[in-house]
């Protein structure tokens, strides 16, 4: 008989880098001896403070991955011209990142997914690049809820198999609750992985792997 399986975690942090909060995120990653990915926001990530903590975050073992120049207008909302920009302009901010696998995760405007998100000019460029393209099953609301997110998180960690949580390293407060919810996390026996659960992926090392349909904009602008 199968051994029941413990759920997994995969923790994912996006919008940053911030000065004020990325640094104590990866403290608290390396006390838990945990590896995320941190999808960053280009403009961010040029700026001279958003830089060094880009690249220490990469060479602490994390993941980075393109969160789109501007994190301003969900791509699917913009012509094309304007979409393929921030994709290549998000880019150009991480052109010092040597790392196999390239991710991009859209903004989605709040953690809604739909139709606005991508821009089939877009997933062209993550084909033709060999992307993979991450969303994610867990989005606890850190930013709108800083004191009340951890609660939904470990709710949703401990009723799905595995879960792609999305919190925000960014200045909203929630991140001093990040050490709790690790050490429940772990307390609980969950085991912490980098990857990213296959129903999470649309496109993998370039290839659509999933139905894209439920994500690209029906007449694109
Ligand atoms: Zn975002």
């Amino acid at each position: 008989m199968e051994s029941e399986r413990m759920p997994k975690v995969t923790l994912t942090f996006d919008n940053g880098p911030t000065p004020e909060v990325t640094p104590c995120v990866l403290d608290c990653l390396a006390r838990h001896e945990v590896k995320a990915t941190f999808f960053v926001v280009g403009a961010k990530a040029i700026a001279a403070a958003g830089e060094p903590l880009a690249r220490r975050a990469n060479r602490e073992g994390h993941w980075i991955g393109n969160h789109t120049f501007s994190h301003s207008t969900p791509l699917g909302e913009l012509k094309r011209d304007a979409a393929v920009r921030e994709f290549e302009r998000g880019e150009d901010a991480l052109a010092w990142l040597e790392q196999p696998r390239r991710l991009f995760r859209p903004y989605a405007r709040a953690g809604r997914l739909g139709r606005h998100i991508l821009h089939p000019a877009v997933i062209e460029k993550l084909q033709a690049g060999g992307y993979w393209c991450v969303l994610w099953n867990s989005v606890p609301g850190d930013w709108r809820d800083p004191e009340g997110w951890v609660t939904r998180a470990l709710e949703d960690c401990r009723t799905r198999p595995w879960s792609l949580v999305v919190l925000h390293d960014q200045a909203s407060g929630a991140m001093k609750h990040l050490d709790r919810f690790l050490r429940t996390l772990r307390d609980e026996g969950m085991e912490f992985v980098q990857d990213y659960p296959p129903e999470c992926v649309l496109i993998a090392a370039g290839k659509i792997v999933q139905p894209l349909d439920p994500y690209v904009a029906e007449a694109a602008l």
